[in-house]
């Protein structure tokens, strides 16, 4: 656990008792904090009471007077569509609101840190998609390389839980837009843009909300070195804001598919092959196609991102090579399921929005696509120029109709289950074929989140698989 210094005797309020809250309030109070915790939940105030936390009811009228800061949950909308009344008294009573990610950069640097030879570094991800493949890529490489590290953030473990972090640590987190829309301290020594396209934009008032909220972690004075995704206008605009001069080298451009040979320092793929270059000419180049857990230009566009984070650390391409070799991947992306009778099954269930979905629907040259769930603004609208390679759609979940009738000539069929939609791209699909769950939309209205949709759909399959 990292303990979180500076408020030793001060009431701080926890808003939101999930993993992200628990962790910071013991953070705290490891720091000597009093916690005023809160959940509008009965259900989680029960679970902190159980893990010896009192719940204080920080909606009364005058509970925020005495509070040095107010820790939120990135769950909990700070602003659009509405602040939740907790934030909005604190904004009112000019309260600061923070979350566990700023109060891990501010903990980090105290201590030992100032005797150590090598002192951690913290390199994070941030962007629409891709975040958890380049963070969890970037882990796999260090470690391979024999560096000690840790995976935190929007991946498995809150940052405030890892163990403190060693002489030569890394520390690789994955930040979404909830969290560094509000995180006052935002430092890594590295940071990463993998890209940008729409997604929560009711949670950031809009797009440019939405790409303010994650620019936030390359704010003036933030990281050393950033790494960041020039395939969208936005990440160009990032990159041209955060550089000096064409030859500054702290900032690595990164593409998917474009040639960036200018005289500063970028690492793009093309044709299944990574190119760094610096000064206006190639320095490294790794061939990415036989790589088995990177594939699709979305995974290059990773294996280039994750690359160039650990450039910016120092390692050298021969001990980055051998990591992206050897990374399998992460469940529920392109995740390679089970090969029946010349079929291919793919479990994307994580492609929650438009462009993950476009990304996978580009992978394959032939689909039996299973798609559908809670559908996000605008439905499948921007996937209409992807469907080329679909041979026909299988649509589930609350969204199936909207889907149908934005699938134009496209055929496709309604499902009621899961099991149905498997079943019945399974008999119809024929030997080189994949039949491939990328949902284009979130699983709330059938499943509590991506991972059991994605379990389901192995289910189906392994299912048929022993019939
Ligand atoms: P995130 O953590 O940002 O959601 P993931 O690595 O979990 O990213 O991948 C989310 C979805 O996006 C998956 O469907 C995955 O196949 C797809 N994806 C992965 N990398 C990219 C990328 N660079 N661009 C677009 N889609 C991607």
């Amino acid at each position: 656990m990292i303990v979180v210094q500076g408020f030793a005797g001060r009431r701080v309020g926890v808003l939101g008792l999930g993993r992200s809250g628990m962790a910071a309030a013991a953070s705290l109070q490891a720091g000597g904090a009093e916690v005023c915790a809160w959940d509008d939940s009965a259900e989680a105030r029960e679970r902190a009471m159980a893990a010896g936390l009192t719940p204080v009811d920080l909606t009364r009228q005058g509970a925020l007077d005495d509070l040095a800061v107010l820790v939120v949950s990135p769950g909990i909308p700070s602003l659009y569509p509405a602040p939740h009344p907790v934030i909005a008294a604190a904004c009112a009573a000019g309260v600061p609101v923070d979350n566990d990610v700023g109060l891990f950069f501010r903990a980090l640097g105290r201590g030992d840190w100032a005797e150590m030879d090598a002192p951690p570094r913290v390199i994070a991800v941030t962007g629409s998609n891709g975040k958890s493949t380049t963070t969890a890529l970037i882990a796999h490489i260090l470690e391979g390389a024999g560096r000690p590290v840790q995976m935190a953030g929007n991946i498995g473990t809150g940052v405030l839980s890892i163990d403190p972090p060693g002489e030569g640590a890394v520390i690789v987190l994955e930040l979404s837009s909830y969290q560094t829309e509000l995180a006052r301290a935002l430092t890594p020594d590295v940071a990463v843009f993998t890209n940008l396209s729409p997604d929560h934009l009711d949670r950031h008032g809009g797009m440019g909300g939405y790409f303010a909220a994650k620019r936030r972690l390359f704010a003036e004075g933030g990281p050393d070195r950033a790494v960041i995704g020039v395939d969208e206008a936005e990440g160009r605009y990032l990159a041209m804001q955060l550089s000096e001069a064409p030859e500054d080298m702290r900032v690595i451009r990164v593409s998917s598919g474009q040639k960036l040979a200018g005289r500063g320092w970028s690492v793009f793929a093309r044709k299944g092959f990574l190119a760094e270059w610096r000064g206006g000419r190639q320095v490294a180049s790794v061939d990415l196609r036989a790589m088995p857990g990177l594939p699709g230009a979305h995974n290059h566009q990773n294996a280039c991102a994750a690359y160039a984070a650990l450039r910016a650390l120092g390692l050298g391409p021969r001990q980055i090579e051998p990591g992206l070799a050897s990374f399998t991947g992460l469940p529920h992306r392109s995740q390679l399921v089970a090969e029946i009778d010349g079929v291919r099954f793919i479990n994307d269930s994580k492609a929650t929005n438009a462009d993950s979905a476009a990304r996978a629907l580009q992978a394959f040259p032939r689909i039996r696509w299973i798609a559908g769930g809670l559908g996000k603004e605008g439905g499948i609208a921007a996937l209409v120029p992807h469907l080329g390679p679909v041979a026909k759609a299988y649509l589930i979940g609350h969204s199936a109709r909207d889907f149908a009738l934005q699938m134009g000539e496209t055929p496709h069929e309604q499902c009621q289950t899961m099991a149905q939609a498997v079943a019945r791209a399974a008999a119809e699909a024929e030997p080189g074929e994949v039949v491939l769950l990328a949902p284009a939309a979130a699983s709330f209205d059938q499943y509590p989140d991506f991972e059991k949709r994605g379990e389901d759909f192995m289910a189906c399959v392994r299912a048929l698989e022993a019939s």
